[in-house]
């Protein structure tokens, strides 16, 4: 396993790799690696010949408020990990090598952007698709592998590949969950232990309305003022939002109808975490 931070160097390896047609897989990743971060890894591995995976920690993401300083960092027991998986490239770019001091051109998704992490977190999906782009030029991978525990993101980079006409295989993996059921996320690092038993009824929360809905509940509002008033039962957890929105297109809807993804934040301490299910309505 080798580890590359230069941007021109990862180009010229994947250059050479694809003028040997061999198929290249790129997981990008901001580090931190859980089993959630695995299984993309691990599904990839089986699927292609080179597999890439990307530490960066993308400043652009994050508001000037929100964790970027805070965000859980350990790269030498990635570096384990992803040994341990057969990994053949760690792309580590530094922040400076991704942004030039003049930088000043983004990937803006307009539409799937217009809800949910779109709304409470400005700024955040630009950064994504900036990001994404910029490591897929760098990588110059066929197929690239996202998790469902980030619906929207997967969506939006979906569109964006798919405007700015980039030749890329996109692969969704399942959300990948602790046997309470809370999903894996760098972020779990971060609560106490009192916190990450409260965070649980995140999923608890989920799976309610997902029964709710299967047993022919219509109205959103209402299963949303009960999954407001379910998880605001804790004194630990302050919703961000919850909302309840056309999937896999992310409009938002008057009514339950058809395929549908309900998307939750919540601040559990000062950590904000996010999950989210699709159900099909009756
Ligand atoms: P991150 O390091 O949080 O940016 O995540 C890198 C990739 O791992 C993204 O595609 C995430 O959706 C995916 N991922 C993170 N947590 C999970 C999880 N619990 N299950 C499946 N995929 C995940």
């Amino acid at each position: 396993m080798e580890i590359i931070t230069n941007i021109k160097q990862m180009q010229s390896i994947s250059d050479q790799h694809i003028y040997n047609k061999k198929t290249i897989g790129f997981v990008p990743t901001m580090g931190f690696l859980h089993e959630g971060h695995l299984k993309l890894i691990r599904r990839a591995r089986k699927k292609v010949d080179i597999l890439i995976v990307s530490i960066f920690v993308n400043p652009m993401q994050f508001g000037p408020n929100e964790d970027y300083k805070i965000y859980p960092r350990n790269f030498k027991n990635d570096q384990r990990l992803l040994k341990n998986e057969q990994v053949d490239y760690v792309f580590k770019p530094s922040t400076q090598g991704m942004y030039a001091i003049d930088f000043s051109t983004y990937v803006d998704e307009s539409q799937i952007s217009k809800v949910m992490c779109g709304v409470s977190r400005p700024g955040h999906f630009r950064g994504v698709a900036t990001v994404v782009v910029k490591l897929w030029a760098a990588t110059k991978a066929h197929s690239i592998y996202f998790g469902q525990k980030d619906a929207q993101q997967v969506q939006i980079v979906k569109r964006v590949f798919r405007d700015l006409n980039i030749d890329i295989k996109i692969v969704i993996i399942p959300t990948a969950r602790e046997k309470s059921g809370l999903a894996y996320s760098s972020r779990n690092e971060l609560l106490t232990i009192e916190e990450k038993k409260e965070a649980i009824k995140i999923y608890e929360a989920l799976m309610w309305a997902k029964l709710e809905i299967a047993s022919g509940i219509t109205n959103i509002n209402l299963i949303i003022q009960a999954l407001k008033r379910i998880l605001e039962s804790s004194p630990l957890i302050k919703v961000d939002y919850i909302e309840i929105v056309s999937y896999p297109d992310f409009q938002k809807i008057q009514k339950i109808e058809s395929k549908i993804l309900i998307g939750i934040a919540v601040w559990v301490g000062g950590i904000r975490l996010i999950d989210n299910m699709i159900v099909e309505a009756q």
